[in-house]
């Protein structure tokens, strides 16, 4: 049988000929027709104040760690259940991250631990919404107002996922978003900075652009554009924008195919879990997935490497992640040791993300469901053996 992959770029509409369009109009820079048209489709669908399309959802992050004004020494909220670019954007200015612990139903951070985790160096707190299921964002903002912190969404799996009715991205004062190639829309590498917080907007164009004030200059509201702070060179190329508009513009589309293949895993799954062999994901009430992540959780560590071997036997490439950040090399140099975030910790442990992308067929899932079952369903003193035994 061939092998199953954990992901595959696609396409779903006009992306090569966008892309044609582009070269033909003779603009492969920043800011284009394309780039243009992604950043008002996402803010008229969204609800979000101001969109800047930008090269990744971590050059999104570093911007936004530069809004916050940090300083070494300053201290950001966040989970350690996260990929590293949450982190490494405040680490890279010489700022804390102060991880929290998660909720085992969403794997979020746990809004209950927060308040606790504010010291007087606090500055900021950044949610990620892990697998698009929203964080709980109506405490955390008041957490936030309270404290005097900036609210930083990583919706980097976020994208066209609601909280309450409202997009997430669209909630904090900045939010960031991803279209690399293993999440929901796609362009290869991208991403996008939502500024719901207008105070922040013209130093964020700023940043964008090399620490120039270009944006003002071509609107007409100076007369030359010149140096005026920091900055780098966070404008994504028009080739990429083209791409990812084609992309937006079947967002309808290439969400209910997620709905689909999300549920029926769930169904296949189900049985696995009536006889708790396995936990599904949970999405609370108050949340609308756009189903960036199907995963499974395992009774514990050594059963869920032995089906990850097995299934990779067997040709189906599932994942796990993330490696806690505080239980890293880079988070160990901060203070943090083994133990210190025990669900994290655990949770981690024994979660396997299922192969899921847009041309996966009820087929695909039908044999991952049968070689999960199959695996699961051998007594625990046979499942190391199985998960040795090859094809
Ligand atoms: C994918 C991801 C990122 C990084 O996105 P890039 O666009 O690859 O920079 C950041 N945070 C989270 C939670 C992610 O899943």
């Amino acid at each position: 049988m061939p092998p199953i992959p954990f992901n595959r770029p696609f396409i779903a509409g006009r992306e090569l000929y966008y892309i044609a369009q582009a070269v033909t109009l003779g603009n492969l820079g920043g800011d284009g027709v394309f780039t243009q048209r992604c950043a008002r489709l996402l803010e008229q669908r969204f609800d979000i104040g101001r969109v800047l399309m930008t090269p990744s959802c971590t050059a999104s992050l570093e911007m936004a760690a530069m809004l916050c004004q940090l300083e070494p020494g300053d201290e950001v909220i966040m989970p350690s259940y996260t990929f590293v670019s949450t982190a490494s954007a405040v680490a890279r200015l010489g700022a804390i991250p102060k991880f929290v612990d998660i909720r085992p139903d969403t794997l979020n951070i746990d809004e209950m631990l927060i308040e606790q985790a504010i010291t007087p160096r606090t500055r900021a707190i950044i949610p990620v919404h892990y697998a698009g299921v929203a964080c709980e964002m109506d405490r955390i903002m008041g957490i936030a107002e309270a404290h005097g912190l900036v609210v930083v969404e990583d919706a980097a799996q976020g994208v066209n996922a609601f909280y309450r009715g409202r997009a997430l991205g669209s909630i904090g004062h900045l939010g960031a978003y991803s279209f690399h190639e293993t999440k929901n829309f796609i362009c290869g590498e991208g991403g996008a900075f939502c500024v719901n917080d207008k105070t922040l907007l013209e130093r964020a164009e700023i940043l964008r652009d090399k620490g120039t004030n270009r944006r003002k200059f071509l609107r007409g509201e100076v007369d030359k554009y010149t140096w005026v702070d920091v900055g780098s060179s966070y404008v994504p190329s028009e080739i990429a924008s083209a791409f990812l508009c084609a992309q937006l513009e079947q967002m309808e589309s290439i969400s209910e195919r997620r709905e689909r293949a999300y549920e029926n895993y769930r169904r296949l799954l189900q049985p696995l879990a009536d006889e708790e062999l396995l936990k599904l994901p949970t999405i609370p009430p108050e949340c609308v997935s756009n189903h960036h992540i199907f995963y499974i959780l395992l009774p514990d560590q050594p059963t869920r490497d032995a089906l990850l071997r097995f299934l990779k036997a067997r040709e189906i490439m599932a994942v796990f992640h993330y490696v806690p950040l505080h239980d890293s090399p880079m988070g160990r140099t901060y203070g943090y040791q083994t133990g210190d975030l025990p669900l994290t910790e655990n949770l981690a442990g024994r979660l396997i993300r299922l192969p899921f992308f847009y041309d996966l067929t009820p087929g695909d899932q039908e044999r991952i469901a049968a070689t999960v079952a199959e695996f699961l369903h051998a007594s625990p003193a046979r499942q190391p053996e199985l998960a040795a035994s090859g094809v």
